[in-house]
């Protein structure tokens, strides 16, 4: 067994009062892989908690023990609490303490244990005491699954784990359609599904419950704010306050849409900027070797993967817009070597 899994398994030998953790906006990994091994380690006696920093989108409204999950966001008090009786922190799809936000607060001046576990690249290993941290995995989910099976044998997973473990995969990957060319990704769904869980209905779930407004905010992105570069082989759409307030915004209601800008042929870099309160979020999109991760940290303030990360911008749109349009230049023939 690996040394990392020696560890967590010896750690979690002895009861232990855990708090598990996830990053701003969580999507369906983040919550996927915390509500996965928060039902694990409930199996295993430990008392738990899982606390999110804000709120979660409808659409994993059903999966097993979200309910329980505290929000940082609106019962900041019963946060403070429960991480004051904590002794140990898993923190779960995130590799640096700022992607809490405000939730880091609970961080200071605690004792706890720190575990990391996730896929993301370049960890904050100085962070934390134990880490469970590879990148060339589907999702933290997958790791989630991993983990369990190393310390407790398969057998330990359930079938509401596994629809847990399930939603992670099929949103970190673009239901198998990226960060999924691993043999063992497969395995590991073919036992998911050999444990109950029904795809079909989890996709329908996740993908078919569109609001309508949500929908029209889709359309109105592709027809009025898209914005082709076809000589840097790069798209992206923006949405303004104004845009989102018209069509109804609800959190995770921009998910995917930058996946549409990137589905171009000839388009190797999409990127979405979103206006937010005080800032605007990006969320880039790549094929092959093209890294956004690269691009988005020395330019953006973020972070992520190779194809797919995410960053901030404190300017205006327009001034976003204007600076992201100054540098793509310098990534032209990075850009038109892309091989898809
Ligand atoms: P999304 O565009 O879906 O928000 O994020 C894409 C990927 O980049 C996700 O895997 C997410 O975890 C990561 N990511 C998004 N925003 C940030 C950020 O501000 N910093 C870092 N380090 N990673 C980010
Ligand atoms: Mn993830």
């Amino acid at each position: 067994m690996k040394e990392v899994y020696k560890q967590i398994q010896e750690y979690f030998s002895i009861p232990r009062k855990i708090l598990i953790t996830t990053h701003t906006n969580p999507d369906g990994d983040a919550i996927g892989s915390s509500l996965a091994f928060y039902k694990y380690l409930i199996s295993k006696g430990h008392e738990v908690n899982v606390i999110v920093p804000n709120d979660y989108p409808s659409f994993l409204a059903w999966i097993p023990g979200i309910k329980d999950m505290l929000i940082y966001k609106h019962d900041e008090k019963k946060c403070h609490k429960v991480s004051l009786e904590a002794d140990t922190v898993c923190c779960l799809d995130f590799n640096s303490l700022h992607r809490m936000e405000k939730l880091a607060e609970v961080f200071k001046n605690k004792t706890w244990k720190r575990i990391l576990i996730d896929h993301h690249p370049i960890p904050e290993v100085e962070a934390f005491d134990i880490v469970l941290s590879q990148t060339k995995v589907s999702s933290t989910s997958e790791l989630v699954y991993d983990l369990i099976s190393e310390i407790s044998g398969k057998e330990a997973i359930t079938r509401e784990m596994a629809e847990c473990i399930y939603v992670g995969i099929i949103t970190d990957t673009g239901s198998y359609s990226y960060s999924c060319n691993y043999e063992k990704t497969f395995l590991a769904t073919a036992h998911l599904v050999a444990l109950g869980v029904d795809g079909e209905r989890i996709h329908r779930l996740v993908y078919d419950t569109y609001s309508e407004s949500r929908m029209r905010l889709l359309g109105y992105s592709l027809s009025e704010r898209l914005r082709v570069f076809p000589e840097f082989s790069t798209a992206y759409i923006f949405l303004t306050k104004e845009d989102l307030k018209k069509f109804k915004f609800q959190i995770g209601d921009t998910e995917g849409i930058v996946n549409y800008a990137l589905s171009i042929d000839g388009v190797s870099l999409a990127v979405l900027f979103t206006e937010k309160e005080n800032h605007i979020r990006l969320s880039l999109r790549s094929k092959g070797n093209f890294s956004v991760n690269e691009l988005v940290r020395l330019h953006f303030e973020g972070g992520g993967h190779r194809n797919a990360a995410g960053g901030n911008s404190t300017k205006s749109m327009e001034e976003t817009l204007k600076q992201f349009e100054a540098i793509l230049p310098s990534y032209k023939s990075e850009l038109a070597s892309v091989q898809i």
